[in-house]
């Protein structure tokens, strides 16, 4: 693990190596921890970093230039707003994938009800609501664990990782640049935005074509994958100023990632509301500081430092 992700922030860098000691030693590490200790001033303070004007303001509130109002800037060398035809191809490959997934969980769902023996029109009505429940609760569960798994995604890109990191290199890039250019995604159209993301699915939909599991355990993949695979999408409709009309209602009763949610996480320091699906998570895991104690324990373990981290201290 170490050697595949050679990142800019070790703990040997000198200029911060000194405050990382103290803070690992005083706050972070619960049995280094004293009661004694207060960490100094200028580790706990927000640092202010020059805004430049973007899609959400730091209000968390829609910008009113609209959408497309700032033309595009790209941090990744070589990226573009152009579909390529192999992005046509994988994108389509997946949706149809999923859609075949899908279809397949439904024929599942139904054959199941078929098969149970004829008894009353209660008790075969009671079995069937009973697995078309448990199939829902799994499709829910996946749509749950998908927006934690893009908040966790999403944290490991903007904190760690660089333009050398194998595989997820350019996400990094792109992800940690998207905070400088927020505007950018509102640009992309469809196949580009989720370009990579379906290229990278391809290998787990062959899986799940091709290997028989459980049907419950598959419509939990199947709405999993979906929402992971899909989550730039919500991402740059929690950016557009005028997305969709059903979009935005499913926007305001927080089904999807929503504006102003979003917009917390654009504030510096860029440390909370990772997750970009349907933001359900985000409360829950800032609540029980879940990122910060990950940190502590990527610290330990690889002493890594994250890059919000050291950004306040550059700020400083
Ligand atoms: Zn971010
Ligand atoms: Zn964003």
């Amino acid at each position: 693990m170490l050697c595949l992700f050679q990142l800019p922030c070790s703990a040997s860098t000198p200029i911060y190596s000194y405050k990382w000691h103290i803070l690992f030693r005083c706050k972070w590490v619960p049995f280094l921890r004293t009661s004694t200790f207060h960490a100094p001033r200028n580790l706990c303070s927000t640092p202010q970093y020059p805004m430049k004007l973007k899609m959400i303001d730091s209000s968390g509130t829609k910008s009113a230039k609209g959408k497309k109002s700032l033309q595009p800037t790209f941090t990744v060398q070589g990226d573009t707003l152009q579909v390529y035809w192999h992005q046509y191809v994988v994108v389509i490959t997946s949706i149809c994938s999923f859609a075949a997934l899908f279809v397949r969980n439904i024929q599942a769902t139904i054959i199941s009800i078929s098969n149970h023996e004829y008894e009353s029109f209660l008790v075969s009505f009671a079995f069937a609501s009973q697995v078309i429940a448990i199939h829902a609760a799994y499709l829910f569960m996946g749509y749950l664990v998908a927006d934690f798994a893009s908040g966790l995604y999403h944290w490991f890109l903007d904190n760690y990782g660089n333009e050398n990191t194998p595989i997820i290199g350019k996400q990094c890039v792109a992800f940690q640049g998207h905070h400088q250019h927020p505007w950018t995604i509102t640009w992309r159209p469809f196949c580009n935005l989720v370009g990579t993301s379906c290229l990278l699915s391809i290998p787990f939909l062959m899986v799940l074509l091709t290997i028989p599991l459980p049907s419950s355990l598959q419509t939990f993949l199947t709405s999993f994958g979906f929402f992971v695979v899909f989550a730039q999408q919500t991402h740059q409709w929690a950016h557009l100023s005028k997305p969709p009309r059903w979009i935005e209602m499913l926007q305001q009763k927080n089904i999807l990632l929503s504006t102003k949610q979003h917009g917390q996480h654009h504030k510096p320091p860029f440390n909370k509301k990772y997750c970009i699906v349907s933001g359900i998570c985000n409360d829950f895991l800032d609540n029980i500081q879940f990122y910060d104690k990950l940190e502590r324990w990527v610290y330990i373990l690889w002493r890594w430092i994250p890059r919000h981290r050291m950004e306040a201290d550059k700020a400083e």
